[in-house]
């Protein structure tokens, strides 16, 4: 409550809204925290430290970004609304480096060069064949260099490179019919320009649309907002490790020297590494010593509404379910907060041991919440809970971002009143006018999706909220620890009764016609089968292209009963396109990774995976575990570019030998490296955009070690050093743990 009200002096503007939102829901706690002394000083909490507000202006107001760019910018960064400093931490991928200057006679081709020509000539394109280039001849004393434009204009063209002067141009030189030539010089300047031209210039990754020379000029602008600010890591540290200051190193990593200044080894890139790996714990141990604070609040049950749903089951709780459920009991019922995880396989069997934990809650007369990472996955939550829970008198609702107007509204109204027991839905939960009666326990459903610092925001939405966090990804405990905190677990080891194992094959996708026929004899027996299509890249956008294709191919082949699923889909569609699939109307399901989320259709029983070679291990046994969910025998047909490599080979292999999600878990870490067990990139860290596992997992262990001390010396970051390492909490997107740090 506290950190909602101040949330109306929040210089983001959410306030208006707040109150708005607030004036419908009269509640007896907003009084009690009104009056509770240290709300004053929360807020000061809350205010983002104003030296960095420049950095946290709209990209839209640096120089060349407009609404079309602003919109790339959001699909690459990957957030709605950019900020200057979501491009500050865009590092580069790679350099062009212009630092060699030979002599005509000693250039080599496909090199980038930068060289002083004398212009000699220009000879346009012949008039109605504007196809053809036009050519500017030039010379050094040493031999002859010809300037090739497509498309140009003269005008243009005689200006920049006038007859008789001399010029540096700075391009890849290639022969062409013998002669040297650079086709659209990247640089062409006067003598006084050349006196400024980077000779080493960042390239940067990019998406369709975007081009460097766009990135390069609002970087520029970016790098000229950056404030001067304080040390926030500890000095002696700092030196030991040669960590430039933090703008310094943003400034040496795109304005390099040389190549090497972008490396991810080098200090500047580690440097902005472990403050973002030190943020991240620090927030942890934040959120954490939060919650250790607030006293929990037991909330004791005779068991009345379990008994009612366990009833309602059609199957006895497996062994690690039950032990599951009783930890949980044991935890709910202590006057000390909860902070568990449940960890088990895809199909464990997580959602009914969330539900008793639920069920456990209402019976003190409480609420609870389950926050799902997708629409698909809170609506099936939905469609396997709402039976149960109508044979155990619960009431329940679903709020996700296709809940609007009235319904919301009406939706809200009973929440606040206390007339709705359990509440599922996606992160539209966070929504500020989202306000409970008396919240006691949220269920974040993560999958293997993380974050969790900003997922347990959830509980300011409560007093001494208890919660259970699911994960389907078996992670080893050090990762625990760096991701979730000091977390107590539950492990769901064995699968329900019933299943039959998955025959898991690898193919080559030479054979993909074979693979299409089996798998249209298949449904044609009336069996059901998913069809993923390849990872492209990191954008649902473009992997849309490969599975449309995919789709329109295996649809003239199969007709009617091929179907569609994909991610930029309207949720209704999404909705039915899975119904049709789940009811039999259609059998094969063209999907991307979208259906990786819990989907459970346990009639379905073979999964193609479309390059297989692609997809990261946690990635390939999550999808998998969409099927062999039925008593029905199942099928998962790995589909590979030959040839694999030996990694790819040995991860695919795994795959065939085992179903066992921790034994998976633990082949990859050995394979690959902490970051891809946690099913993201090869290389990055999930939630991290600066720190890589391979090169930047080393440092976890001092960051933590360092947050744990801070917490200790300083817990409400008053001192000098404690302010700014607000600022550093701010500039990681952390600001959820800053309003938790206690009132000093
Ligand atoms: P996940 O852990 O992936 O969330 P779910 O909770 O969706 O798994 O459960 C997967 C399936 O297993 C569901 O259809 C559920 O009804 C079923 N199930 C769960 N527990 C048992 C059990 N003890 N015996 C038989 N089936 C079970
Ligand atoms: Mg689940």
């Amino acid at each position: 409550m506290l950190t909602r009200v101040s949330n109306a002096k929040n210089p983001d503007g959410a306030g208006a809204a707040y109150i708005e939102a607030w004036s419908r829901h009269v509640s007896r706690r907003f009084a009690q925290a009104c009056i509770a002394p240290e709300f004053h000083a929360r807020q000061h909490g809350v205010m983002r430290p104003p030296v960095l507000n420049p950095l946290f202006a709209s990209l839209t107001s640096l120089p060349g970004v407009g609404p079309r760019l602003e919109r790339l910018y959001a699909s690459l960064f990957d957030r709605e609304a950019p900020r200057v400093v979501d491009l500050l931490f865009h590092l580069p991928s790679g350099v062009i480096d212009r630092r060699s200057r030979p002599k005509l006679r000693d250039a080599l081709p496909d090199q980038v060069v930068t060289v002083a020509v004398t212009v000699d000539k220009h000879r346009p394109s012949p008039p109605h064949r504007s196809r053809a280039p036009y050519r500017i001849y030039t010379h050094d004393d040493t031999g002859d260099l010809t300037l090739t434009y497509f498309n140009a204009r003269r005008d243009y063209l005689e200006t920049l490179l006038p007859v008789g002067e001399t010029r540096y141009v700075s391009g890849k030189v290639e022969f062409y019919d013998g002669m040297l030539q650079m086709v659209h010089p990247d640089r062409v300047v006067d003598e006084a320009g050349f006196a400024t031209l980077p000779l080493v210039e960042p390239t940067y990754p990019l998406t369709e649309g975007l081009a460097l020379g766009n990135v390069r000029r609002a970087m520029d602008g970016a790098l000229g907002r950056l404030p001067d600010l304080p040390e926030w890591q500890d000095e002696t540290w700092v030196a030991r490790e040669q960590f430039p200051a933090f703008g310094h190193a943003l400034r040496g990593l795109h304005r390099p020297a040389a190549p090497s200044d972008i490396a991810p080894e080098n200090p500047a890139w580690t440097r902005l590494a472990y403050d973002e790996l030190f943020a991240g714990q620090l927030a942890l141990a934040l959120v954490r010593a939060h919650m250790r604070r607030q006293p929990g609040r037991g909330s004791a049950s005779e068991g009345r509404l379990r008994a009612r749903i366990l009833k309602a089951l059609p199957y006895a709780l497996t062994h690690s379910q039950q032990k599951a459920v009783d930890d949980i009991l044991t935890d709910l019922a202590r006057p000390q907060r909860m902070l568990r995880l449940l960890q088990g396989d895809v199909g464990s069997g997580k959602t009914v041991v969330a539900l008793t934990a639920a069920a456990a809650v209402i019976e003190a007369g409480r609420q609870a919440t389950i926050m799902a990472p997708t629409e698909i996955l809170a609506r099936q939550h939905l469609a396997t809970i709402a039976p149960l829970a109508e044979a155990a008198g619960l009431r329940i609702a679903i709020l996700t971002g296709r809940e609007r107007g009235a319904a919301r509204k009406e939706i809200l109204d009973r929440l606040v009143l206390g007339d709705i027991d359990l509440l599922l839905g996606t992160h539209s939960l966070f929504q500020e006018d989202v306000a409970f009666h008396d919240l006691a326990l949220a269920v974040v459903d993560e999958q293997h999706r993380f974050g969790v610092h900003q997922r347990l925001a959830l509980t300011q939405k409560g007093e001494a909220v208890d919660v259970l966090v699911l994960t389907a990804t078996p992670i080893p405990r050090t990762l625990v620890l760096t991701f979730f905190g000091d977390m107590d677990i539950s492990e769901l080891r064995e699968k329900p009764p019933g299943r039959q194992p998955i025959d898991t094959r690898t193919i080559p996708l030479s054979r993909l016609q074979e693979v299409e026929d089996a798998v249209g004899r298949v449904i044609a027996e009336g069996k059901r089968a998913y069809w993923v299509c390849p990872l492209v890249e990191e954008s649902e956008k473009i992997d849309l292209a490969a599975a449309q294709a995919r789709f329109e191919a295996l649809r003239e082949k199969f007709g009617d009963q091929v179907d569609l699923v994909h991610g930029r889909m309207k949720g209704s569609d999404k909705d039915a396109a899975m119904a049709r699939f789940a009811v039999g109307e259609s059998r094969l399901l063209i999907a991307t990774t979208v259906i990786e989320v819990g989907v459970d259709v346990p009639e379905a029983t073979i999964m193609v995976i479309e390059h297989a070679e692609r997809f990261g291990l946690a990635q390939l046994h999550q999808l998998r575990g969409r099927i062999g969910r039925g008593p029905g025998a199942s099928t998962c047909l790995l589909l590979y570019k030959a040839p694999l490599g030996e990694t790819a080979k040995a991860r695919l292999a795994i795959l065939r030998e085992t179903e066992d999600g921790f034994r998976i878990a633990e082949e990859d870490l050995r394979l690959r490296g902490e970051g891809d067990v946690l099913g993201t990139r090869q290389s990055g860290l999930p939630g991290f955009r600066i720190a890589r596992a391979e090169i930047h997992g080393k440092y976890l262990g001092a960051a933590r070690d360092d947050a744990a001390l801070i917490l200790v010396r300083d817990p409400t970051l008053s001192t000098p050093r404690g302010e700014a390492l607000r600022q550093m909490l701010y500039l990681f997107g952390k600001d959820e743990a800053v309003k938790l740090i206690r009132a000093g």
